[in-house]
């Protein structure tokens, strides 16, 4: 409650030392001499008088319209009941006479009724109204009848049996009358509306009803013509109207009425007063009739309406209680029932809800806006928490790299914006392993504010390393058929080199000469080793597992870039197993795999000086096949070891690392069923270790029938040389003649045909790749036309790894020569050859 102004506590102060004044001056002043007569009049009119001014202070300080108007009719009452007060004190005091009947002290007496009424219709007029019901019309009833009655019984019924001046009579009743029907109308008001704040009616009720109550006692008694000036019931005005002023003075202050909490006069305690008045002025009514001499029918009868009204009203009561007690158990049971129903189909919601999320493979997370996590399906759970169900209450940043955490910030700050945010980012999962999530932003909306957030995150990493995987692959690819292009062309001429090199040095020469001749021969054998190399790196795999030596695939990488290697100043040692360890794999992956291994190892040591070593080991156990790289670089300090294999990690310049070359090789050990590792001590090398299993499976292929065994022919041989390279063709013929070997030469398929035909060869040599009929035509026309001759024929290639060579040669089951040939070599295959073809076949002109 707000403390009491000053000015209202002085008004409260004035109101009740008033009071006190009066009490104390009717105390002093005796009973029955003009003095108190005047101490009457007197107070009352100052009472009056304050009441008006408090009114009228009212009227205008009060906050709420409805009251004002309501005050400034209070006022006027007051203020019309002065006046009377006045005329009848200028009568009483002044000219001592009885003023006539009707006076105008009468007309200001009883216009306080007419304003009464305005003003308590005004007081209630906005407060909630209660429905209209049986109860609320039988109260209604009983008021009335219960008024009607008490004003026949006590004042009406007098006017009837009255002799003598009739208007004074008319004016006492008409006062008394109008004073009950205040109280009444103030009865049936409360009854009307289900609470009247104290603030507004209740307050002004006490006043008021203590007004008319007196007025009715004083018409009442004036009308056994006991009324004394200046008795006691002048007081009830004096009180009454020093209440009005103060309900005047504390309305304006108790302001707003709209609270919960506001104190109020409820429409029960109306009901309870409207019976009690009922009940109390009934039995009045019929105690006096008892006690009357000549009982009155009609007062008889209205106190037989008033038992049956009250009787009606509680049997209404009783049934009205009993029926609303049943509608009350049926309604608890319904509203209990939808409780329980829309708790069920909540639940089941919620599980479905639960069950769908879960069922996503992706994980989902809702948090707020500091990042916690607010709900996680079961896959977050298991991405994060390893399936502890530890992710609620945790913040999300903790589930990514440290690194991320600005990226991760200002994205769920834009999301928070309204903005659907994709983005990927490195995470750390359960097992405190790297990886990296494509992750999805969504604002959660809650009418036009974002509370929360909804995270799907799909862990990308295999996905990621895949594709760079065959992004790396294609590239390798693109970049062989060049080298295998190039590798060809250089192929033929070094082969003709080396094959008149061959030819000269079985020439008698100087020992300068032939010294020189021999080193022609060796570089053209290197050229050929080189293209040899360059030919099985570009070829290597084509997607399959086959039976791989790994020893081979090291070599062959190594000496790709053995020039590189050289020009960096870094010594490569090569411990390879002896035994030739062979794997189950996929050439072209392994080849991909110590490619980006020795990348690695060179980008390492040329951060520091020389020397600059690197150690490759192969090694076999029974169930696996180790790689090893070691170099003697800077090493890798802890705190990155266990994130150097996670995609995009990289700790070189843009440019130079991608970060995704150890990732690629992590997949391929995965892919092959091992594992990689690494092992470094800063300051002293990296080792990074593959470890392969050994599949006991054998090349699955039909092997081809071994040759039969066969003796070396010695005899003059003719052999045909079918190759598209004429200077090769001459080579080789010019060779073969020195060994004593008759040879003609055919430039392509048809010409060799035909010369078949006309000749007979102990040796056909042929070309696989040549313009016009290809090796293969040429291998099934034989076979087609002359069958007998198949078995004659050796093929020559430069290119053993193509794959359809590869394949032909492997079909075919012919002998093959590779190009740049080694003469000697040539001469023998030529010899066995003849040999096995004599053996099966013996020759008429041998
Ligand atoms: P990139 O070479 O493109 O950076 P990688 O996945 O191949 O990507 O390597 C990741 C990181 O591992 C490198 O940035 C480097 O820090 C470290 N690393 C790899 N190999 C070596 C090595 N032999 N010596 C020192 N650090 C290495």
């Amino acid at each position: 409650m707000t403390p009491l102004s000053r000015h209202t506590r002085v008004l409260i102060a004035i109101a009740v030392s008033s009071l006190a004044v009066i009490l104390g001056a009717y105390a002093l002043v005796p009973r029955g001499t003009g003095a108190r007569a005047l101490v009457a009049d007197l107070s009352v009119v100052w009472t009056a008088g304050y009441a008006v001014v408090c009114a009228a202070l009212a009227a205008r300080r009060h906050p709420d319209a409805y009251q004002r108007t309501a005050w400034g009719w209070l006022g006027a009452g007051a203020a019309l009941f002065l006046v009377g007060q006045l005329v009848w004190t200028y009568y009483d005091v002044v000219r001592r006479v009885e003023p006539p009947y009707p006076s105008l002290a009468d007309v200001g007496y009883l216009g306080l009724y007419a304003c009464f009424l305005v003003a308590f219709v005004e007081l209630v007029r906005t407060q909630p109204r209660r429905a209209q019901d049986p109860e609320l019309v039988l109260d209604t009833v009983l008021v009335t009848l219960t008024a009607g009655v008490l004003a026949y019984e006590f004042l009406l019924k007098r006017l009837f049996e009255a002799a003598g001046a009739v208007l004074p009579l008319l004016t006492s009743v008409a006062w008394s009358v109008a004073g009950i029907a205040v109280l009444w109308l103030m009865l049936v008001e409360l009854l009307h509306y289900t609470r009247v704040p104290v603030a507004t009616a209740g307050l002004v009720i006490p006043g008021l009803g203590l007004l008319c109550l007196t007025n009715v006692a004083y018409a009442a008694v004036s009308l056994r013509g006991g009324v004394r000036s200046g008795g006691a019931l002048a007081l009830g005005w004096d009180a009454g109207f020093v209440l009005l002023a103060l309900a005047a003075v504390l309305a304006p202050t108790r302001g707003g009425f709209e609270g919960a909490r506001v104190r109020a006069i409820s429409g029960d305690t109306a009901r309870l007063i409207a019976v009690v008045v009922g009940l109390a002025g009934i039995a009045a009514i019929a105690i006096a009739q008892a006690l009357s001499p000549a009982p009155d029918a009609a007062a008889a009868l209205l106190v037989a309406g008033g038992v049956a009204v009250i009787g009606v009203r509680f049997i209404h009561g009783l049934r009205a209680d009993r029926r609303y007690t049943g509608l009350l158990e049926n309604e608890v049971a319904s509203q209990t029932r939808s409780l329980m129903d829309s708790l069920a189909a909540t639940a089941a919601a919620e599980r479905s809800l639960r069950l769908v999320m879960d069922a996503v493979p992706d994980a989902i997370l809702v948090v707020d806006r500091e990042g916690r996590v607010l709900d996680a399906n079961a896959p977050a759970d298991r991405m994060v928490a390893g399936g502890a169900g530890l992710v609620t209450g945790r913040s999300m940043f903790e589930f990514f790299d440290p690194a991320a955490a600005p990226l991760v910030g200002e994205r769920m700050a834009a999301a928070f914006r309204g903005e659907v945010q994709r983005f990927e980012a490195p995470v750390v999962r359960a097992d405190g392993g790297r990886g990296i999530s494509a992750v999805l932003y969504a604002p959660v909306r809650e009418r036009s504010t974002i509370t929360r957030l909804l995270v799907l995150a799909r862990d990308v990493t295999d996905q990621k390393r895949t594709e760079a995987q065959l992004q790396q692959a294609e590239k390798l690819g693109a970049m062989g058929q060049l080298v295998s292009g190039v590798a060809h062309e250089i192929n033929n001429p070094a082969a003709i080199i080396s094959g008149f090199a061959q030819t000269l040095l079985l020439d008698e020469l100087k020992p300068e000469h032939r010294e020189t001749l021999q080193m022609v021969y060796d570089e053209a054998t290197r050229i050929g080793r080189i293209t040899a190399n360059l030919l099985a790196f570009a070829r290597a795999g084509g997607r399959q597992r086959t039976l791989v030596d790994l020893n081979d695939i090291v070599r062959r990488t190594f000496a790709l870039r053995s020039y590189h290697l050289s020009t960096l100043n870094i010594t490569v040692s090569l411990q390879l197993d002896p035994g030739d360890p062979k794997i189950w794999a996929d050439a072209s992956e392994l080849q991909q795999l110590v490619l980006n291994l020795l990348i690695n190892a060179e980008q390492a040591l040329v951060t520091v000086e020389p020397p600059r070593t690197i150690t490759v080991r192969t090694h076999a156990t029974e169930d696996e096949t180790v790689f090893e790289l070691g170099d003697s670089g800077p090493g890798i300090p802890p705190e990155i070891r266990g994130r150097i294999f996670d995609p995009f990690f990289t700790t070189k310049p843009e440019g130079v690392g991608t970060g995704l070359g150890l990732s690629i090789c992590y997949g391929i050990a995965q892919q092959h069923g091992g594992r990689i590792w690494v092992e470094s001590e800063p300051g002293h090398g990296a080792r990074f270790l593959v470890a392969i299993p050994r599949d006991p499976r054998h090349d699955g292929r039909a092997a081809r029938a071994p040759l039969p065994p066969a003796g070396v022919a010695t005899g003059q041989l003719t052999v045909l040389v079918v190759d598209d390279e004429a200077a090769l063709r001459n080579a080789l013929l010019r060779f073969l003649e020195r060994h004593g070997i008759h040879g003609r030469g055919a430039a392509e398929g048809s010409e060799a045909l035909a010369l078949l035909a006309r000749e007979d060869f102990d040796v056909i040599i042929s070309d696989v790749r040549m313009p016009g009929m290809s090796g293969r035509e040429f291998l099934e026309r034989l076979r087609h036309e002359r069958p007998e001759l198949a078995a004659r024929l050796v093929f020559s290639t430069g290119d053993t790894f193509a794959a359809d060579t590869a394949a032909l040669l492997q079909e075919a089951g012919v002998p093959t020569l590779t190009k740049p040939f080694d003469f000697a070599a040539l001469e023998r295959v030529i010899r066995e050859v003849a040999a096995r073809v004599e053996g099966a076949r013996p020759r008429a002109s041998a």
